[in-house]
């Protein structure tokens, strides 16, 4: 268990030097019935996934790792255990003195840019869920090819004990997903908007097809975007894979 403080979160924790995707790894592992709880975690990864496919940077140094949940929500709040990992991450990247904040609905940036990225993905039946695969790839210590990203060890100047951080995550995973059982979705909702970076901003937000511009207002307790329009009426975006949103 790897000194791991936690009731729920890291039950069991099936690591791998080089996998694929621990996401596609614990997703086949959620569909046999695997426990609640369950971690996949990863030294590097060779085909890691974002949103519709994209491909992420994953190589040795960072955290790759995804969860797996079996929460009693209604499918249609899925998107809240987005919202509260990204919670998690932000507290944990906090605590070793980074200035992180959360992106709607699911990226955590540091000085703009990102050191995390989270992918949920759903099993459901129409008024219940079998299981949510929790993905989160933390920047530490890795190389990142890319401008828009950063990393813990170039923000802090120095080296990060990964372990410990990945540690620390699921122990902050392991006490906000308590809440969220057992008093749901709200108070995870008022951290979330303590360390939004998206509400109160102009954003444009693509949605099915659409550019939506306007202030971010809030969020519901569906984890929602509600988007405040010139005319004064109020749009939800609800977060899905389909959805850009970028600050103007
Ligand atoms: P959007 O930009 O529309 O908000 P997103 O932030 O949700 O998208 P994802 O689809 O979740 O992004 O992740 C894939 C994208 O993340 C890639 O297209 C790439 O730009 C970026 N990326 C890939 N690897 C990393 C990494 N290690 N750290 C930060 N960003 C990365």
């Amino acid at each position: 268990r790897y000194g791991l403080q936690t009731r729920l979160i890291g039950s069991k924790i099936v690591h791998f030097n080089v996998t694929g995707s621990t996401h596609l790894v614990a997703r086949q592992l959620a569909e046999r019935g695997i426990e609640e709880g369950t971690v996949v975690i990863a030294e590097t990864q060779t085909r890691g996934k974002g949103r519709l496919g994209r491909k992420w940077s994953a190589r040795q140094g960072g955290i790759w790792m995804t969860v797996v949940l079996k929460p009693k929500i209604d499918p249609m709040h899925a998107a809240s255990i987005t919202l509260m990992a990204a919670v998690s991450v932000t507290k944990a990247l906090r605590e070793l003195g980074l200035e992180a904040v959360i992106k709607w609905p699911n990226d955590v940036l540091v000085n703009g840019k990102k050191i995390c990225g989270i992918l949920t993905e759903m099993s459901a039946e129409t008024d219940m869920v079998n299981f949510i695969i929790l993905s989160a790839g933390i920047n530490v210590n890795n190389e990142v090819p890319l401008d828009i990203a950063t990393t813990a060890r170039a923000e802090l100047g120095h080296k990060v004990d990964r372990l410990k951080l990945a540690q620390s995550i699921l122990e902050e995973l392991d006490e906000d997903y308590a809440t969220l059982r057992e008093q749901g979705f709200t108070p995870i909702l008022w951290n979330w908007r303590r360390y939004s970076d998206t509400l109160g901003r102009p954003v444009e937000v693509t949605y099915q097809g659409e550019a939506i511009r306007g202030i971010a207002q809030d969020v519901d307790d569906a984890g929602s975007l509600l988007v405040k329009l010139a005319d004064g009426s109020v749009r939800k975006i609800v977060s899905g894979d389909c959805i850009h949103l970028r600050s103007l």
